[in-house]
């Protein structure tokens, strides 16, 4: 049996930090104690001195896209979930849009069997298009009976990376009976075509081509398809991007929907007015304007997000260079420090960074997993006051760039447990 403690940390526990000291024997916690522990030298238990530094439950991304199959040149699962595990992040769950996209069995089983090989815990979606949603319910259980982990289905309303599309509303609706949580890019195709014909010469273009109203027609088109199975329907928003969209979902949610929306560190930290014009910033739904991300933060703090997705998009820099730069950057890794600048600047309550952070635990209903209690498995992040700074060319991402590039932070992600291993000690993997 191993035995391991955790000494004298900042524990975030039932929403708020406490001095404390967690047991862990194997890969699971033990037993948590509450208070300043003295730590003997002949202990039978390896020491962590956690003395001045934040512990949480690992950090849990719904979002993510480790690229794998057809696109390991801009990411695979191995340089993936050492980027997650360097941002703190023991979970992850990978999207569908894939080279080919992960629409049937055959494709999620591949990439289980490329998964399996990593560390990380991980789960994935399954694509929904208009030609799989009568057999969407029965893959999820099969996948399920075969303990392969999917969490949810993912509907892209609008073109974005890859080539997954759904047109039908019948197809939402079919989706949405089964129950099942899914997860919505909302940007509707149709608005989309109706800017399109705006040139994209810099960054700045980018919102006009793909306005927020995209982002409201989508989810009208989503209420029309739920309005009459509100009980039933798991509607989830990714990346939620502007005053116009929250509003919407807010007014949707008195109505009586079931709606968990979806808050990136992007959308939050950045505005039209403080990126420059780089393409690095092109990302789909679009960075917007300062009066949309200020109203973000506020109701961030307010608590109307349920939880944090990084939306981790590598591509290669010579990519977002070219003449036509794809949309998306990577995420993992520069999360928890955009984060945690916002709140030094007193933007946002750091309690509430930590809770969504870990917030997909009961979102997705992951047994075992999510609180720092007796008997869960011991996923761990913790963070320690050593001043840090992330340099986008030594990170464990392949894309070697970053609109986070050279923030600077008081505290640096120290040391990673996953299922009781520590998978990085003193900020180095393991
Ligand atoms: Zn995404």
């Amino acid at each position: 049996l191993k035995k391991q403690i955790i000494a004298n940390g900042s524990i975030f526990l039932d929403g708020k930090f406490q001095t404390g000291s967690i047991l862990i024997h194997d890969d699971r916690i033990y037993d948590v104690i509450t208070g300043e522990t003295k730590i003997l030298k002949s202990s039978e238990y390896e020491t962590t001195d956690a003395s001045g530094c934040f512990v949480s439950y690992g950090f849990m991304d719904p979002h993510v896209h480790f690229r794998c199959p057809g696109q390991e040149y801009k990411e695979d699962w191995q340089s993936g979930s050492r980027s997650a595990i360097k941002g703190g992040y023991t979970f992850v769950i990978d999207m569908p849009n894939n080279v080919p996209s992960a629409t049937d069995m055959d494709v999620i089983r591949l990439k289980n069997s490329i998964a399996c090989k990593t560390k990380i815990n991980y789960g994935f979606y399954i694509g929904l298009t208009d030609g799989n949603s009568d057999d969407i319910g029965l893959m999820f259980s099969a996948l399920n009976r075969e303990n392969i982990p999917v969490y949810g289905i993912k509907v892209f309303l609008g073109s974005s990376t890859g080539d997954l599309l759904v047109r039908k509303s019948e197809t939402i609706r079919k989706s949405l009976e089964t129950g099942i949580m899914n997860l919505f890019h909302c940007e509707d195709e149709d608005t989309l075509l109706r800017y399109g014909s705006i040139e994209y010469k810099s960054i700045k273009d980018h919102d006009a081509r793909r306005p927020s109203e995209a982002e409201v027609n989508g989810i009208i088109k989503i209420l029309e398809a739920a309005k009459d199975i509100r009980s039933v329907a798991n509607i989830y928003i990714c990346h939620v991007s502007s005053k116009a969209e929250l509003d919407f979902i807010d007014q949707a949610r008195t109505d009586g929907f079931m709606i968990t929306s979806e808050i990136t560190p992007h959308h939050l930290y950045f505005d039209l007015e403080n990126i420059g014009d780089s393409n690095i910033f092109k990302v789909n739904p679009p960075i917007r304007l300062s009066s949309d991300s200020d109203y973000l933060r506020h109701s961030f703090d307010k608590g109307f997000f349920d939880i944090i997705g990084t939306d981790h998009a590598p591509h290669l820099l010579s990519e977002k260079n070219s003449v036509s730069p794809p949309s998306g950057f990577p995420g993992l890794e520069t999360s928890f420090y955009a984060l945690y600048k916002m709140y030094e600047e007193q933007k946002i309550s750091v309690e509430m960074i930590f809770k969504l952070l870990t917030a997909g635990y009961s979102i997705f209903k992951i047994e075992g997993r999510g609180e720092i209690k007796k008997g869960n498995f011991a996923d761990l992040t913790i963070i320690k006051n050593i001043p840090f700074e992330f340099i986008a060319s030594e990170a464990e991402t392949k894309s070697g760039f970053s609109p986070f590039d050279g923030i600077k932070s008081s505290c640096r992600i120290d040391t990673v447990m996953i299922n009781g291993e520590i998978v990085m000690k003193e900020g180095v993997l393991l």
